[in-house]
């Protein structure tokens, strides 16, 4: 069987521990290949090169760190296809969609080409009588990156191009369910000239994370993943004096007023839910149908939802994929028989969908439950699956509060025709990420992604302006070049200050 091993200075290895984790083909319920897990040892070596590498790294010049991003950035879009495959073999989301985060990944790379730009700094010339002060921001050294198996390409580019154009070097430890897209990542920076030891990868499990958060030679850790692990990284990163930004999961809530177009908002719904099999973090998973429209609105999702075609992620006729582990499909399936339990009522039921000649498949079908109320399991816990809650109330007032009532906060959108509703909407919601008509507002590379409450621990937000202040650390820097031929002042004791008006 195939073995997915490290990246540690600039080349693969498979490190000094023996334990293997099963790597799934969730499309066919079978083993495909095993994954080193790295231990303390192998860390110590990743972070080693890390450190070694950022000595060089860090005095590079921004035009030749440019250079190797621009190359970077061809070699990426010339293997979108290559990636886009492996993340499908792995994940198991449909390859148009793999393809998708591929080029969302690569917009931040985009983003990371005009660092000569980003880090231009801030000088006051003649602050006090002969004295200048500029402003700098300089790497900080080790960055880590600690990613989840939704999006294995464009999560890890949320934070590496723009950490590695910042001057930092980086060690990434990728999810253990979907390893590979990550190896060819880091194939694509030695082909595109980044020195050895910039970008390392180490696979692994929690033995792996806490050996990375424990090491002092790391400086700052990206955290994406669930909130019960993200709060964890958050303490213990801080504790051992680290910067660190984690962000967590999400329940997505998605308004629907009665002056919406319906056709219009339950397609753009549908697709929000189901696409990726609901494995997005952005997923839309309850829609709030606000006034008397509700019937009209569920009637229309029930027919999206039966329509959409699972399949198998390589048939470029699917449009929904498996979900990601048999463990996973379970939970899932557990959950909607929850809600139908607790009272809610199943309309489109996806739990049996079987995909002919894919039996061992972790599928689920698209699920759509109606009359979910706030005190469900169905509607507290982030599900991470093809399942979609309607919620019903009775105005936009007690839409807002139902979201700003809800421990997460990471994206929600709103659907109307009122421009005045959309900004009491955006205004009033505790959410980190808003869309109007526009159901996962998932920022571009240029603005920074990032959600709030349990969404989000840390100040910073990723890529985007926050993700280079994250990056970085503030020099600022007073000088003075006196003139040995003009008369000196006397020294004074006093705090200096700028002169007197
Ligand atoms: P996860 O929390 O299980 O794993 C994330 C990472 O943490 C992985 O690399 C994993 O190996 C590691 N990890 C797991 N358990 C650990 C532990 N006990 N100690 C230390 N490290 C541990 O998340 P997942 O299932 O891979 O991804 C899905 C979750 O990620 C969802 O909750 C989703 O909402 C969230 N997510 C959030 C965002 C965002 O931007 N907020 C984006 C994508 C995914």
């Amino acid at each position: 069987m195939r073995t997915i091993t490290h990246w540690i200075g600039g080349r693969e290895t498979a490190g000094d521990s023996d334990r293997r984790a099963t790597v799934w083909n969730p499309a066919t319920g079978q083993r495909q290949a095993q994954v080193v897990l790295g231990s303390k040892a192998d860390v110590a070596a990743a972070v080693a090169a890390a450190t070694s590498a950022f000595e060089s790294w860090s005095q590079a010049s921004l035009s030749a760190r440019t250079r190797v991003l621009f190359r970077f950035r061809e070699l990426v879009a010339a293997h979108l296809d290559d990636l886009a495959e492996l993340i499908t073999a792995e994940h198991g989301k449909v390859v148009s969609d793999a393809a998708g985060e591929v080029q969302r990944g690569l917009e931040v790379v985009e983003y990371a080409c005009g660092i000569a730009e980003l880090l231009k700094g801030e000088y006051s010339s003649e602050v006090s009588t002969g004295i200048d002060v500029v402003s700098v921001r300089e790497p900080l050294g080790v960055t880590v990156g600690i990613t989840p198996f939704n999006f294995p390409v464009m999560v890890p580019m949320w934070m590496h191009p723009v950490a590695i154009a910042c001057g930092n070097t980086f060690v990434l430890k990728p999810s253990e369910r979907d390893p590979s897209p990550s190896m060819l990542i880091a194939e694509l920076y030695r082909r595109a000239g980044l020195p050895d030891g910039v970008f390392n990868v180490v696979q692994g499990d929690r033995e792996c994370v806490d050996a990375l958060l424990e090491h002092p030679d790391v400086a700052a850790v990206s955290f994406v993943g669930s909130t019960a692990i993200a709060r964890q990284i958050h303490l213990k990163a801080s504790a051992n004096g680290k910067r660190v930004q984690a962000l967590g999961g999400a329940k997505n809530h998605a308004v629907v007023l009665p002056d919406a177009d319906l056709d219009f908002a339950s397609g753009h719904i549908s697709s929000a839910a189901f696409g990726s099999a609901g494995e997005r973090c952005m997923a839309i998973s309850a829609a709030v149908a606000v006034g008397d429209r509700a019937d009209g609105l569920v009637e229309a999702l029930a027919d999206r939802a039966t329509r959409v075609r699972v399949g198998p992620g390589t048939d470029p006729t699917s449009e929904m994929g498996p979900v990601v582990t048999r463990q996973a499909k379970e939970r899932i399936v557990d959950l909607i028989g929850s809600g139908e339990s607790a009272g809610a009522r199943l309309r489109v039921d996806g739990r049996n969908h079987l995909v002919p000649g894919h039996e061992e498949g972790f599928f689920v079908g698209p699920t759509l439950i109606d009359h979910v109320d706030t005190g469900m399991a169905v509607y507290r816990e982030e599900i991470f699956g093809p399942v979609l809650s309607v919620v019903r109330v009775d105005d936009i007032e007690a839409a807002i509060a139902l979201i700003n009532a809800n421990p997460y906060g990471n994206g929600t959108a709103i659907f109307t025709s009122s421009g005045a509703a959309a900004r009491r909407f955006r205004r009033g919601v505790q959410v980190g990420m808003v869309g109007v008509n526009v159901p996962v507002p998932v920022p571009v590379a240029y603005h920074s992604f990032g959600g709030w409450k349990d969404s989000l621990f840390g100040d910073r937000h990723v890529h985007g302006p926050e993700g280079v202040a994250f990056y970085t650390r503030a020099k600022v820097v007073t000088s003075r070049w006196p003139d040995r031929a003009a008369p000196r002042e006397s020294v004074s004791y006093d705090f200096p200050t700028g002169g007197t008006a």
